[in-house]
């Protein structure tokens, strides 16, 4: 007879860390998503082989108190929602409070916080869900975090791994979603000890595409904005001459999170139509304000995925607001360009 048991604390621990932590991307993933949480309007991330060897997210948000540290690494910790109804209004980008707690059973974590609160700084570390130490240190308020060796601990989770250079581009693509869809915040990426850029937190899409995305590509990209009842979109397309093979330039935002969208998609899309060559793609960062109540941000653990109440209300305010960008005089050559 096969004999029936609870798994133990640990084990049980690092198959839940394997639904949140795939790759160093999904960790800083979530390691951005609290920093915007946590109100920073400077954010600094640094990857080392990858992230496999080190990833360093420095933000000037508002530090965690001392005496909460270790409570936000136990898993269902969060300071982000209370009670089920909560589920129905998010306001964050994270709410599971899984991040901190898988983070740190598969890796070594060491976390410098400050609040304005606290007279000095805490250096808390944990390796493999075990507290190791916790000493006074010194930093301004908000949170450094260091996540090294990660699955040093899992090596089945390790041999998943792509080599450091995929895993890599990997993680450019999070930080590169964080930074054009939160304009506001000034995006500092350090990959292998190269500077990549740092985008200009002034709340300007523009900019903050320029620095990502590069002068080539966002050179001639086209305003757009529209405010369709309680919903509000804003972002750039390319201009139709500019199409491309793929739809690897189509970035899409609801309420600041990144999401891979087929409504957003397909309003766009149409919109374009006639205008460009057959098997073209239009290219376009959107980023879409609504409300939370009417968007299902919770279908999918990586939480890519979105279900809205009124799939038609968003196509529409989608469509209307490209094929107004579209319809400008001039498109294409009017726009100010970076010189
Ligand atoms: P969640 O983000 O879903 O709440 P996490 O495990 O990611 O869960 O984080 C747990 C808690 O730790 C958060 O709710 C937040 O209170 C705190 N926290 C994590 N990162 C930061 C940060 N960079 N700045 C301030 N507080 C943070
Ligand atoms: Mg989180």
């Amino acid at each position: 007879m096969a004999v029936i048991h609870v798994l133990d604390k640990h084990t049980a621990e690092l198959i839940a860390a394997g639904e949140v932590v795939e790759r160093p991307a999904s960790v800083v993933k979530e390691l951005l998503e609290n920093s915007i949480d946590a109100g920073a309007t400077q954010i600094t991330i640094s990857i080392e082989s990858g992230g496999v060897k080190l990833i360093e997210i420095s933000d000037n948000g508002t530090g965690i108190e001392a005496e909460y540290i270790s409570t936000a690494f136990i898993r269902h910790a969060t300071s982000k929602i209370e009670k089920p109804d909560d589920l129905n209004s998010i306001h964050t980008l994270g709410f599971r409070g899984e991040a901190l707690a898988s983070i740190a059973s598969v890796a070594r974590v060491e976390l410098t916080t400050r609040t304005e609160v606290d007279e000095f700084a805490t250096v808390y570390c944990i390796e493999g869900g075990e507290e190791v130490s916790r000493e006074p240190g010194a930093r301004a308020v908000g949170t450094t975090i260091r996540v090294k060796d990660l699955f040093y601990n899992t090596p089945a989770r390790m041999k998943f791994l792509k080599k450091d250079s995929s895993e890599g581009t990997f993680v450019a693509d999070n930080v590169a979603h964080v930074a054009l869809s939160h304009p506001e915040v000034s995006v500092k990426f350090i990959r292998e000890g190269k500077l990549q850029y740092v985008t200009p937190g002034d709340g300007q899409l523009r900019g903050a595409a320029y620095a990502v995305l590069g002068r080539e590509f966002s050179r001639d990209l086209i305003e757009l904005e529209n405010q369709e009842g309680v919903y509000h979109i804003a972002g750039l397309i390319t201009p139709p001459k500019s199409c491309r093979a793929s739809r690897s330039m189509q970035h899409f935002y609801i309420n600041g999170r990144y999401v891979r969208n087929r409504t957003m998609m397909a309003g766009m899309e149409m919109a374009f139509k006639g205008t460009m060559m057959q098997g073209k793609f239009p290219g376009g960062i959107l980023l879409l304000q609504m409300p939370a109540d009417l968007v299902d941000v919770n279908v999918h653990p990586a939480k890519i995925e979105a279900r809205f109440a009124r799939e038609n209300d968003v196509f529409d305010v989608v469509y209307h607001a490209v094929k107004l960008a579209l319809a400008q005089p001039g498109t294409g050559e009017r726009l100010f360009t970076f010189e």
